[in-house]
């Protein structure tokens, strides 16, 4: 699903160069749940933001889904990631100004969707998810752990292949932070590719492949953990 090879991103800032990534060759393959650990700083998110169409390289090549993504335009690169990709934040990022029901239907208004496939989407994944009963409240009249699995139905409700998660369990109580990892791999068991940043090793047990970042590079990568442990 995704292939990168001799991968770099570069930041300039006045006369300053940082390296994020320093060329990176890693490939995920579609139904691999994969969580990305390292000390802070180390290019987690530089790394989610391109795999995740948000920003290109500045350097080698990077293929999602068979296509060269790292020469495309900004308007090609956001028709993918819609139509693709799905994101999970550390803070949710919830419009607090919309309802969850409002909240999880804005990916099919921004994909033109039809009025009556968007209710009948809402109204499904709502229920699957357990929180029809929320379905007109506000995002801060939610716990931390239901505002979460807003964010989640958000980012299911286009059928995305990828999941992108930054540090999801971050801001949860244990609890709630296991229902989140519980949910992902019932996800994965469905098909869906997950890459996941954690701080955690617990919720880092739950992927089947761990990879360690260092300075912009991977140090580690460790696969079918599942079976290891089993
Ligand atoms: P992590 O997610 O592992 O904490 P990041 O990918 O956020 O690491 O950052 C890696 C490095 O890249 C840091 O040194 C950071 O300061 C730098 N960096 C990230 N984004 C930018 C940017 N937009 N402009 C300049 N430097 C950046
Ligand atoms: P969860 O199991 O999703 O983590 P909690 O155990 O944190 O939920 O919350 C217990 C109950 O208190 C839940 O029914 C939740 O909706 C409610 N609750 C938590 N915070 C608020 C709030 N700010 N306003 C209204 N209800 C809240």
């Amino acid at each position: 699903m995704i292939k990168m090879q001799n991968l770099s991103k570069s930041y300039f800032t006045e006369d300053l160069e940082t390296t994020p990534l320093k060329s990176l060759n890693f490939n995920i393959e579609a139904g691999d749940f994969v969580a990305v650990m390292g000390p802070s700083g180390c290019g987690k998110s530089t790394l989610l933001n391109i795999v995740g169409l948000l920003d290109i390289p500045t350097d080698g090549s990077y293929e999602f889904l068979s296509e060269e993504m790292s020469n495309k335009q900004q308007s090609q690169l956001s028709k993918i990631r819609k139509q693709n990709i799905g994101f999970i934040f550390q803070s949710f990022n919830l419009i607090d100004e919309l309802t969850v029901y409002e909240n999880i239907e804005l990916p099919l208004l921004y994909r033109g969707e039809a009025a009556d496939q968007r209710k009948l989407k809402v109204t499904q994944i709502l229920e699957k998810m357990g929180i029809a009963h929320r379905a007109s409240h506000y995002p801060k009249q939610l716990s931390g752990g239901q505002q979460q699995r807003v964010a989640v139905c958000r980012a299911l409700i286009t059928e995305p292949s990828l999941i992108l998660a930054d540090e999801p369990t971050g801001n949860l109580d244990s609890a709630s932070g296991e229902e989140v990892m519980n949910t992902l791999v019932e996800l994965n068991k469905q098909g869906c590719t997950i890459m996941m940043v954690t701080h955690s090793d617990e919720h880092a047990k739950y992927a089947s492949r761990i990879v360690r970042m260092l300075d912009g590079q991977f140090v580690s990568d460790e696969a079918d953990l599942q079976s290891k442990i089993a």
